[in-house]
């Protein structure tokens, strides 16, 4: 069968339940299509075709004794590159972890491998998930597959170019501030942050642990409720995970109760936005319009601060988790040290890139005596008025459409020297993970350069069933994230 690679997963399993494929031939139609693209698109950090290959023929074993692991079983999934897998590398993009191993499972894999997916990538992005283009990973760029000469976003640039390549039928990435929605969109494909706690962190290496989530890219919103399903749950290793029990999301996706009141908050339409992306979300509101949905405007007035609140809480957050590699019990030692505190300097100088270094200064110096309130505090309380302008439209509304990044993919190279214009790529993105709410970008056409451009959903906390049913309506008409870039 030509392009299996194409596929979605919801078809694909359905072509695996009936026996017209196996689980060998999807991975195959995969490993072909990787070995002839991703000379271009440089979505992979590692892959290994012949351990696939042997986790493709145990799912056909195991389904012919009548014993399948249900929807994803045999689905070829990729993670990015800063999600435990035991016995595989864990670089997060960076030099400084360019040896380490992953002596264990992070909860999302275990969870994925009980379902009989197969792992078989660990995914490109910018060094430990600072970046929105991937060009901070300390290996290499990944291309956007619509047009190589662009950025995929970022920071999971390598999970959305493979997926948009036909690389992979699914895969994982992270979320501090949009780095799951923004290369989603970027690449014309679904990417869905949940709220925050639903899915453990236990396995994911931290940026900024209370703003972190791990999520999936697809090319459908049904199959990110096929992905989300194995993935969420509460963990007693995270601290922060969710307690409540997890709906059915494939099987809610078609029968919520319609017509939604839908919300429009009128500071992500203003100026900056460019007016090719406000044209393709008008066409989705009126997709919705035509539904029956009532739409209404809202305001979040506090939104013009979510950059700055960000920019003081996730670097403060990564100062101090990235302290743990220092050289000694994690990440590249240096050679040049003569003394216990050189060694810390030497490793660390050494082993960190650019952009990481300057968050790490950026938030040591938030965190310092004497800043604390001015920066830290005070960020932390305007990040409650920002959670409560949203719970409040949310007394109005069932859910939120936003544009995801006020610009289609721009050119490798373009924003790396201007650390503020990259910044401002997640400036509609952000306020979701600050006030921990699920959102998720939904492919919504191209622009006049045949980039494709995403629409962003939000949604109220730990209620991505209704959500994703949202997400849903419009994809299963539209399916822009089925349409493939020629490479
Ligand atoms: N681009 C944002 C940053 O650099 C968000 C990254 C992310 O979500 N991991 O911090």
């Amino acid at each position: 069968m030509p392009e299996l690679y194409y596929k979605s997963a919801a078809d694909l399993s359905r072509l695996l339940a009936s026996g017209e494929i196996s689980a060998r031939e999807l991975i195959q139609s995969v490993i072909d299509r990787t070995q002839n693209v991703e000379e271009k698109v440089h979505a992979f950090l590692r892959f290994d075709p012949e351990a696939a290959l042997a986790k493709a023929a145990q799912c056909d074993e195991r389904r012919s004794a009548g014993k399948s692991l249900g929807p994803l079983d045999g689905i070829p999934v990729a993670l990015k590159d800063l999600i435990c897998e035991s016995g595989q590398g864990l670089t997060c993009g960076s030099r400084i972890l360019e040896k380490y191993v992953s002596p264990y499972d992070a909860t999302c894999v275990a969870k994925l491998k009980e379902n009989g997916t197969i792992l078989w990538g660990r995914m490109n992005m910018d060094e430990f998930a600072m970046g929105s283009s991937t060009e901070n990973s300390g290996y290499q760029n990944t291309a956007n597959p619509w047009d190589v000469s662009r950025i995929p976003g970022g920071s999971s640039g390598g999970s959305a170019a493979a997926v948009a390549a036909g690389e992979t039928i699914a895969a994982l990435g992270s979320d501090t501030g949009g780095s799951i929605r923004q290369p989603a969109s970027l690449c014309g494909v679904v990417g869905l942050k949940p709220s925050y706690g639903l899915v453990s962190r236990y396995g994911l290496a931290a940026f900024a642990s209370s703003l972190d989530q791990i999520g999936p890219i697809t090319r459908t919103v049904e199959d990110s409720a096929l992905l989300l399903q194995a993935i969420a749950g509460y963990d007693t290793l995270d601290s922060t995970s969710y307690q409540a029990d997890i709906p059915d999301y494939t099987a809610s996706l078609n029968s919520a109760p319609k017509p939604w009141k839908l919300g429009l908050p009128k500071e992500y339409f203003e100026e900056g936005l460019d007016p090719q992306i406000r044209q393709l979300v008008e066409k989705v509101i009126d997709f919705y319009k035509s539904e029956g949905c009532q739409i209404i405007e809202v305001s979040l007035p506090h939104t013009n601060l979510a950059l700055p609140v960000y920019y003081v809480l996730a670097p403060a957050e990564a100062s101090s988790n990235l302290a743990r590699y220092d050289g000694v019990r994690y990440s590249h030692r240096s050679k040049q040290a003569n003394d216990h505190v050189g060694l810390y300097f030497k490793s660390r100088g050494e082993g960190f890139g650019p952009e990481v270094k300057r968050r790490i200064i950026l938030g040591t110096y938030v965190l310092s005596s004497g800043y604390y309130d001015a920066y830290y505090l005070r960020a932390q309380k305007v990040r409650t008025l920002i959670r409560n302008d949203f719970l409040e439209a949310f007394k109005q509304v069932d859910a939120l459409i936003t544009p995801v990044s006020p610009t289609a993919a721009f050119k490798i190279g373009e924003r790396s020297g201007d650390p503020l214009s990259m910044y401002l790529s997640d400036i509609y993105t952000l306020s979701v993970n600050l006030a921990g709410l699920p959102g998720i970008s939904v492919p919504c056409g191209f622009n006049s350069d045949k980039m494709p451009v995403g629409v962003q959903l939000i949604g109220q906390p730990y209620r991505e069933a209704e959500l994703l049913s949202i997400a849903h309506l419009y994809d299963s008409v539209h399916r822009f994230g089925m349409e493939h870039p020629v490479l």
